[in-house]
Formats: structure tokens, sequence, C-alpha cells
């Protein structure tokens, strides 16, 4: 009788390479053919990333790094907690299984599990009942994410953060995630016209005011995170940057307070390549969305006290989805010079 508890071959191309040892493949299930992966630094936020198996590095790649912090690792490192547990209990299952058929055919029982000695008075039986396999849940993935493929090599990767660094190539993309994320606010811009023929104006008006307010976010975010690379190229220690964090709280907000906080924290002139005019306005389509967002779009007197419009007070502002456009535009071209005179 075999005492092998697997059997060669199957789904997971089970062999038995040792007394007690043997080899399993066990492929981690995705949707989309993108395969989640998580950096060894358990530090690091937010950690996750998604990579396209056959895309960037195909042959002989012998370290990966995580696009957040730049960790380096074999590309075995990079596992997921979630398929590590995957991978467990599908081997658990096989070897219950593996288990179950040792026991039946030990004690003779057939296919029907079940197995009767002598007959009339004196009869037996006999019963097998396997334990039932347990049910393997799935590695949970988030559904909120950017999909990026590496301009330098190739690779199709997701992650779930602004990042910098490709995990086969260990090249600086920061700028190409940039794109990616004003990107996403451009298609949504892109189909307003058809939005307010099938929805209204309003509907539309809220797309074009919510486009803005993502673009003073990403323009806030990609700041910060320039500044901290900044500070920490600089030498400054993790606990001194995040000091200096709350002190710019939301100044990269607002153009006027941007500048002014950029050059006390780096030195540098953020507007360094940029027009006056350019900066002005973006300033002024910045500006619309504080009494957008706080106030319904109407016009108050402190917004009226910051820019010279023409807008009468009571009156609601119009903000297009061209200022907008020109919004992404000018923020792009600060955020690139900047990037390039930080790193
Ligand atoms: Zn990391
Ligand atoms: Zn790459």
């Amino acid at each position: 009788m075999s005492n092998s508890i697997l059997d060669d071959g199957g789904d997971f191309q089970t062999r038995k390479v040792g007394p007690d040892q043997y080899e399993m493949h066990i492929p981690i299930p995705t949707n989309d053919g993108l395969v989640g992966r998580e950096c060894p630094n358990a530090e690091c936020s937010p950690g996750y990333f998604k990579v396209k198996l056959g895309t960037g590095l195909t042959e002989g790649q012998v370290l990966a790094y995580c696009p957040y912090c730049r960790q380096e690792g074999e590309p075995n490192d990079f596992t997921t907690q979630a398929q590590i547990d995957y991978a467990l209990s599908v081997l658990k299952n096989e070897v219950v299984k593996g288990i179950d058929k040792s026991f039946q055919k030990a004690l003779g029982l057939g296919s029907s599990h079940k197995k009767t000695y002598g007959s009339g008075m004196f009869k037996m039986e006999m019963t097998y009942k396997s334990s039932k396999p347990d049910y393997v849940p799935r590695p949970l993935e988030e559904e909120l994410r950017r999909d990026i493929i590496c301009p330098n090599c190739g690779l199709e990767h997701a992650v779930f953060g602004l990042a910098t660094w490709c995990p086969d190539c260990g090249k600086d993309i920061f700028m190409c995630h940039v794109e990616t994320e004003f990107g996403v606010i451009q298609k949504v811009l892109s189909v307003v016209d058809k939005r307010r023929e099938e929805l209204g104006a309003r509907v539309a008006g809220r797309d074009i005011e919510n486009g803005l307010e993502d673009v003073v976010s990403v323009f806030e975010a990609v700041l910060k995170i320039i500044t901290i690379k900044h500070l920490a190229n600089n030498g400054m220690s993790h606990d001194e940057i995040s000091k200096r964090l709350e002190k710019i709280r939301n100044s990269y907000q607002n153009i006027n307070s941007a500048g002014e906080t950029f050059h006390a924290q780096t030195g540098l002139d953020l507007f360094h390549n940029t027009s006056q005019d350019e900066v002005e306005t973006l300033r002024t389509i910045f500006e619309k969305r504080h009494p957008l967002t706080h106030n319904l779009g109407v016009v108050d007197k402190k917004y009226l006290e910051r820019v010279r419009t023409g807008d009468t007070e009571g009156r609601e502002i119009r903000v297009t989805a061209q200022e907008v456009e020109i919004a992404i535009g000018i923020s792009k071209k600060i955020i690139s010079s900047v990037y390039n005179l930080c790193t």
C-alpha cells in the first residue's frame, strides 16, 4: 500500500520530492489577471499593490521593489498574507482529502463508504464519515485602485495611493502616477456634455465642481509628497517631517499660501518655471472652489474680497469644464518642474 497522503499530479501538479515532502503549485485566483503584492516592510503604507504577471521584466528578475517605499526583495517576499492563508487552506483541504482516502482504503471501504461484516443475527456495519473540506475564501482585494503601465519596462500594475517606484525595474515613475490621477478627473470631464443631456444641467455642474475639488486635492497631496521627499533627502528625521506636515495643514489648497509654505519648507520657488499669468489663472480657478464647496455655489463677501471676477454677491458662481482642464494643465506644469528640482 502506498504511504503517500497526496497523489502525484492533479490540479496542483503535486509531486513527492522526499520521504515526507511534497511540492505543490497553487495558483492564486485573480479577477483580472493582476496578482496582489504586499510590501515586506511592516511600516510601509498602504504597502499593497498588484502586478500583471507576464508584463514588465519577464526573465531573470532577481529583485522586486515596493512602489511606495522602494523596499527591495526577492519577488516571493512580496506574497500577501491573504495569499499565504489561501494557499494554506487549499493545502489543508488536499491533505484532509488524502487522509480520508487512506483511511477508506485501509478499512477496505468501497465507494459507499460502508462495509458489512457477517450476516443473519450477527451483522456489523461499519461506516466512515469523512470530514468536509473547509470553504476556501478567495484573497480579498480592494476595488478602488489606480492602474498604471511603467513607461520604462512595461509592467502593468495597480496601486492604492500615490506611488513613486516601479515594482519591477525600480525606476522613479512618480510623474506617471500624477498624470494618471489627473487623467481620472479628465475622464469625468470628458463626459460632462453627455451627463448634461441625460441627467440635466445640475448633475453636469456638480461633476465639474467635484472635478475642481479633486484637482485641488491632487495638487495638495502631491505637493505634500514632494515636500516630504525633499526634507527626507536633506536628512530630516521622520518625526521632524511629521511635525513640519502638521504646520503645513491645508495651506497647499490655496495658491498664495502654497507658494509661501513651499518656500518656507524647502527654500525653493514653487513657481520658478511658471509665468505670473499662469499662477494668477490657477489662483482664480482654485479660489472658486471655496464658495462652491462651503456655500453651495453662492458668492459670499469673503470670496469677493479675494477675487475680483465681476461676479455679484448672491449670484451663482460658474466653473466650467474648460477651466478645470486649464487648472489641470498649470498644476501639472508646476508639479513636474518642482519635482525635478527636488529629486
Ligand atoms: Zn513599501
Ligand atoms: Zn518599470
